[in-house]
């Protein structure tokens, strides 16, 4: 898919998604746009929903209603009953295939090494041959600083390196889309670095990202654009520098005075 889309193309666009869990409204009319090569930081305090419209975007959570388009088609619209309805299932499989996604626990298979962890979804999801996949696994292994690690075990690894391997694992599936949620959250404060240097050269390589962050620094840095929820509605939105200069909204000015 990756080489029929031209540089402007938006990649991801959501439009008025609104997400509850029982009666409890998470996504209040959420609205945004990816273009390709953009990174898209997403912040704002616990609770706003940022891992819930993340989520919903890969579909590990369905929306209730509004529309969710990605690279030109729609995974999910909303019919004249008000109730979203998602893509047929060969479709649907195939545009969550474009999307790669690394989460705040690493969720590595512990069972097994580094390598298999890599070959494990091109083989069995999209039924490559280890030879097909194995030389590509062992690039991004490299890429991500850890290519004498490929026989090891999670366990065996610091929480920096187990995020790195998460990293390429969802590469080696080579998505169009790559989708952070919180990745260095979970690391020591002196395993944060590695893992934010990986995301910094994958956005300068112009991989399309959507990244919900608390590094205020990184979101600042390597983000074309920044979003702020609060409360499941989108507050403030900008690009990275005047967003940080100079926000606009109360809330958005509380949120950052507490982050520094
Ligand atoms: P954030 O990532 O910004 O901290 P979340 O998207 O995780 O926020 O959560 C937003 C709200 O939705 C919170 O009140 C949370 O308790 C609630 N929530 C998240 N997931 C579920 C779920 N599976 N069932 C019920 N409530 C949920
Ligand atoms: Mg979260």
């Amino acid at each position: 898919m990756a080489n029929t889309i031209t540089k402007d193309e938006v990649m991801l666009r959501m439009h008025d998604i609104h997400k509850s869990f029982g009666a409890l409204e998470v996504l209040k009319g959420i609205d945004l746009e990816v273009r390709r090569g953009e990174v898209l930081a997403i912040i704002g305090p616990s609770g706003s929903g940022k891992s819930t419209l993340l989520r919903c975007i890969n579909k590990l959570e369905t929306i209730n209603s509004g529309s969710i388009e990605i690279e030109g088609e729609f995974l999910a619209v909303t019919k004249e009953n008000g109730q979203a309805e998602y893509a047929e299932s060969k479709k649907e499989r195939q545009l969550l295939g474009c999307m790669g996604m690394v989460f705040q626990q690493f969720n590595l298979f512990p069972h097994m090494t580094v390598m298999e962890n890599l070959l494990e979804a091109p083989m069995h999801v999209k039924g490559l041959k280890r030879e097909e996949i194995e030389p590509y696994a062992k690039e991004l292994l490299a890429k991500v600083g850890l290519s004498d690690r490929a026989d090891y075990y999670p366990s065996q690894l610091s929480g920096g390196q187990q995020q790195r391997v998460a990293i390429a694992r969802a590469l080696c599936m080579k998505p169009d889309i790559m989708l952070f949620d919180e990745p260095t959250s979970a690391l020591d404060p002196e395993l944060t670095g590695e893992v934010l240097k990986t995301m910094r050269e994958l956005a300068e390589e112009h991989m399309t990202m959507v990244v919900v962050t608390h590094e205020m620094a990184f979101a600042r840095e390597a983000a074309s654009q920044v979003i702020f929820m609060a409360g499941g509605n989108i507050v403030e939105q900008g690009e990275p520098e005047a967003f940080f200069a100079n926000p606009k909204e109360e809330r958005t000015k509380a949120f950052l005075k507490n982050m520094l």
